[in-house]
């Protein structure tokens, strides 16, 4: 590990992190999981908590859970069962979780990060199933509960400490938000909740050999406010260490408008929880067939979809690596090449007009609303001559806002190229005449001001002519 900006201290990141899964009803009983319904409309007495009900375990997130592992190379625990975390707090209407504990459905994987020093493991302790809270509305005179998300399964993926930065951090949950919605098992929108990451943080000397004693930041709801949260963490313990101070084991909360994190509770233990196995759901056999039969439903993953862009599309690693961030966005990416076979243009618009758009929409690339086919016409069109790159961008927009047809509406809106050449040799002819001054600055030697004509050019025919037709037209002229 390196040392952080030659403060003397390194630091050392561990996250658990928590993923809200896909599946269309609740982990023990068949209420929605949608969110954003009125409050306290899917709840019934399994995930109320009434006395005398059983929960039922939900198939799909068994299956869900197995994937996550399989992707991040883990071990599956073949034979798995929950336990109960007891606490009481109103959140949670049975007074206990139903978590896992001593047998973790995943044990002992990896994902591999990109860093500023090449690549990276960050290793993952386990991945367990449980169950969600509800979510507590404080107002002024009262606390209201909504138990909508109550039970809603999720996985939470506890990693090794193995990352020290704010950038390797954001480079960890980037690939797990990737390798999450490839196997479709959870959108990780952290503004909904559906994911949301405990930052454990501590800070030691450059070369010592314990881990410092560490505080778990919580609290924070997107990538933004986590990275600002690790920087404020890390300078306060350091801060702390060197007036001789000591860090308490503690959970902290991140203010993101205040931009300050604060102390909230002593850390529990394990042992506050008062963990027992479960005893109204059955222990878990997964046979190998039914394991084998998962791992084949896993599809190409970011990494080797990435790695084949670089080789069959020869695309940059970087620009590979920003497509394959989601699958929606790669997929849109590889129909449009089949359609189009142009790779390099495709992945432009994509990364450049697409992502520009969707960043002002506020929007995910997982959320993009383009057809293949349409971008694919866009392309053949700029390829034929038939429109100019200008052109091009507005008619994306179009059909990027509008869903309109490229072809028709570059027809009906007079938008081709100028391919006839006498109207254009006139055109360049009156542009001419009409500015002497820059005729004459071109004609001494400031060369620079044949731009001012190409523009008056391209200005004249509202962006239609090939300007580069239109420079060589201009300089065989004016000699
Ligand atoms: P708990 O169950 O009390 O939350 P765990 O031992 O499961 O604690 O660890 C939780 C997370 O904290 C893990 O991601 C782990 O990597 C990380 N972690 C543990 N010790 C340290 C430390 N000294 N500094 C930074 N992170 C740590
Ligand atoms: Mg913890
Ligand atoms: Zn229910």
């Amino acid at each position: 590990m390196s040392g952080y900006k030659n403060t003397g201290y390194e630091v050392v990141i561990g996250l658990e992190v928590h993923v809200e899964l896909n599946t269309a009803t609740k982990i023990f009983c068949n209420c929605s999981t949608a969110f954003g319904a009125a409050p306290n409309t899917h709840v019934c007495p399994v995930c109320t908590g009434m006395p005398g009900v059983l929960p039922v375990m939900n198939r799909m997130v068994l299956e869900k859970a197995v994937k996550a592992g399989l992707a991040t190379n883990c071990t599956i625990t073949q034979q798995c069962k929950f336990d109960r975390k007891n606490y009481f707090y109103p959140d949670l209407p049975k007074a206990y979780q139903t978590s896992q504990l001593y047998l973790p459905i995943c044990r002992n994987g990896y994902v591999e990060i990109d860093t500023a020093d090449g690549t990276k493991q960050v290793r993952i302790h386990q991945i367990h199933m449980e169950e969600d809270a509800g979510k507590l509305i404080h107002g002024d005179a009262a606390t209201l509960i909504d138990y909508n998300r109550c039970g809603v399964p999720l996985l939470e993926i506890v990693s090794e400490p193995d990352m020290c930065s704010a950038e390797e951090v954001l480079a960890y949950l980037e690939k797990l938000k990737a390798t999450m919605e490839y196997l479709n098992v959870s959108d990780c929108k952290m503004q909904e909740g559906s994911m949301r990451a405990d930052v454990n943080l501590s800070v030691r000397r450059v070369g010592d050999t314990e881990l410092g004693t560490r505080t778990e930041t919580k609290n924070m709801n997107s990538f933004k406010a986590i990275a600002r949260a690790i920087e404020y963490e890390i300078f306060r313990q350091i801060e702390v260490l060197e007036d001789g101070g000591t860090i308490r084991q503690e959970t902290r909360r991140w203010d993101d408008n205040k931009g300050v994190g604060y102390a909230m509770r002593s850390k529990e233990d394990a042992h506050d929880y008062r963990y027992f196995p479960e005893p109204d759901l059955a222990p878990i056999n997964i046979s190998d067939e039914t394991l084998e039969a998962i791992r084949g439903t896993i599809p190409e993953l970011p990494d080797q979809k990435r790695a084949r862009y670089v080789e069959e599309y020869k695309l940059s690693a970087y620009d590979a690596g920003q497509l394959t961030r989601s699958r929606h966005l790669a997929e849109i990416f590889e129909q449009t090449v089949r359609l189009c076979g142009q790779p390099k243009e495709a992945a432009n618009f994509l990364l450049g007009d697409c992502m520009r758009l969707l960043n002002q929409d506020g929007k995910e690339p997982a959320e993009l609303r383009l057809a293949p086919e349409k971008l694919a016409e866009i392309i053949k069109l700029v390829q034929a001559g038939s429109i100019n790159k200008t052109t091009a961008k507005a008619v994306f927009e179009k059909v990027y806002a509008e869903d309109i047809d490229p072809v028709a509406y570059v027809k009906e809106n007079g938008l081709e190229m100028m391919s006839d050449d006498g109207e254009l040799d006139q055109l360049v002819a009156d542009i001419i005449a009409a500015n002497p001054k820059s005729v004459a600055d071109y004609q001494s030697g400031k060369k620079a001001a044949i731009g001012f004509l190409v523009g008056q050019v391209m200005k004249a025919t509202k962006g239609k002519a090939d300007a580069g037709k239109v420079n060589a037209k201009l300089r065989e002229l004016l000699g």
